[in-house]
């Protein structure tokens, strides 16, 4: 595909037909624009492609990262960025930080109702009080899940 031209792939549900991924390539020497699409995804990326002399002459072909700029032989698709696998990682990590800062703030916002041993105010209603004290169950079952996520995330890298 390193050469002037376009390819297209799809794939197929086995019992319905209907397309459910493709992926198209503007092949070049020195760029491909990949174009995948799903559901929820529709793109379109140009990845830069650099080559190394090899030792008995001509050259290997090789994807520049487009987050780190480095040079890999894979590049994979995921929340709809091209990166190599340690950007992937990383930025799965930081998505898990985010997630778990953002799980923060909302208990945050509800114990400042409740104080921070979840006590009913005297003028609040029982029923509201315990929509309240649920939520603070689930923010804190979802923050451990996000947890545990991100240092199996983390764990990856070293
Ligand atoms: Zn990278």
């Amino acid at each position: 595909m390193l050469k002037p031209g376009s390819w297209a792939w799809q794939w197929r549900d086995a019992e319905t037909q209907e397309v459910i991924a493709a992926l198209g390539i503007i092949g070049g020497a020195t760029q491909m624009i990949l174009t995948p699409t799903t559901s929820d995804l529709s793109m379109n990326e140009r990845i830069d492609i650099t080559r190394t002399p090899c030792k008995l002459g001509g050259s290997r072909a090789w994807f520049k990262c487009p987050k780190c700029s480095g040079r890999v032989a894979k590049l994979h698709l995921r929340g709809g960025r091209f990166a190599c696998r340690i950007c992937q990682r990383l930025t799965y990590a930081s998505q898990s930080e985010d997630l778990i800062a953002r799980l923060w703030r909302q208990q945050a916002k509800i114990e400042a109702k409740l104080g921070r041993h979840w006590q009913r105010p005297k003028h609040m209603h029982q029923t509201t009080f315990e929509r309240l004290r649920r939520r603070l169950w689930d923010l804190e079952a979802a923050r451990e899940e996000a947890f545990a996520l991100a240092v199996r995330r983390m764990g990856w890298l070293l």
